[in-house]
């Protein structure tokens, strides 16, 4: 069995599923990221790429022996990171053992708020359907320890609040970190603005890691438009995960106005420039379908 931690895009779009022939290589599913380490599987957000990551963890799994168990974190509960979650087959299965990881909610739990979107006025099953070994579990920024991987988090900055996460293990780092507007706490160049006190932790909090799967929504005149939605410039991104010393980026979030020929320009653009530059760091667009091992 392989010690590398195999991370696959199973939803790289921001905001709303975009489907169609123009996303077809980027990918239209909204955010979902599974970490497989050994035989255990963690997953980033529940948003439509978790669809058919169930369906592949039912094929692999569902005959096993005992409960499969399954960590499922959460980034924060808006539409596009929730809305694959009533979709998601382990779910409903007796067989699995699913356990929600999410950030303690300021004005409602966190159960309350994934019970809301079951409710029959958004859906015709409702929560206490599902059939798995079901557990939610509202994490502080404590670290906590499953199997031999260490997860640990830290806070973004979004309206409403994100969380970011980072998986630990043999001295390798893949780190999880949309929605989060660095905008607003980082220059262009990536220095930290005004000592500002979320944005250090975040930088203190990337520094090293071997992957970086964040958020860089849009290009740097849409966000001058877009000030205050929760979202980062690519070059902030780039440029502050550069200066942290990030070993490989992956670009993520895609702005759903983003076709593939349009992610094509720009991270041509981006690549061209960057290729040379100190310290090397490995950019890339994140891409529904791609599969690599850290
Ligand atoms: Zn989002
Ligand atoms: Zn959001």
């Amino acid at each position: 069995m392989s010690n590398s931690l195999l991370v696959t895009f199973w939803g790289t779009r921001g905001s709303i599923a975009t489907p169609g022939r123009s996303t077809e290589k980027y990918g239209g599913n909204t955010s979902c990221i599974s970490v497989q380490y050994k035989d255990q599987y963690f997953i980033m957000d529940a948003g439509t790429g978790i669809r058919p990551l169930g369906i592949e963890i039912m094929r692999d799994h569902m005959l096993e022996e005992g409960k499969y168990d399954i960590s499922l974190f959460l980034s924060h509960t808006h539409w596009d990171h929730i809305q694959g979650l009533p979709f998601f087959q382990p779910a409903y299965h007796p067989s699995f053992g699913l356990t929600i990881y999410g950030a303690k909610q300021k004005d409602d739990n966190l159960e309350n708020l994934l019970i809301g979107q079951m409710h029959s006025n958004y859906f015709p099953v409702p929560m206490s359907a599902l059939g798995s070994d079901l557990s939610i579990v509202e994490i502080d920024e404590n670290e906590l320890t499953i199997g031999e991987v260490k997860i640990s988090t830290t806070e973004l900055n979004h309206p409403g609040g994100a969380t970011a996460f980072k998986l630990s293990v043999d001295g390798k780092s893949v780190i999880y970190a949309t929605d989060n507007e660095l905008n607003s706490q980082f220059d262009l160049e990536g220095n930290l603005m005004n000592e500002d006190v979320m944005g250090k932790k975040f930088f203190e909090f990337i520094k090293d890691a071997d992957l970086l799967i964040a958020d860089g929504e849009y290009t740097q005149d849409e966000y001058e438009t877009k000030v205050g939605w929760g979202h980062s410039s690519m070059p902030v991104l780039i440029n502050t995960s550069q200066k942290a010393g990030v070993k490989q980026l992956a670009v993520h979030h895609h702005d759903p106005m983003h076709t593939d020929n349009f992610i094509d320009g720009i991270s041509t653009d981006f690549l061209k420039k960057y290729q040379d530059s100190e310290p090397r760091m490995d950019i890339f667009w994140a891409r529904e379908g791609l599969t690599l091992a850290i």
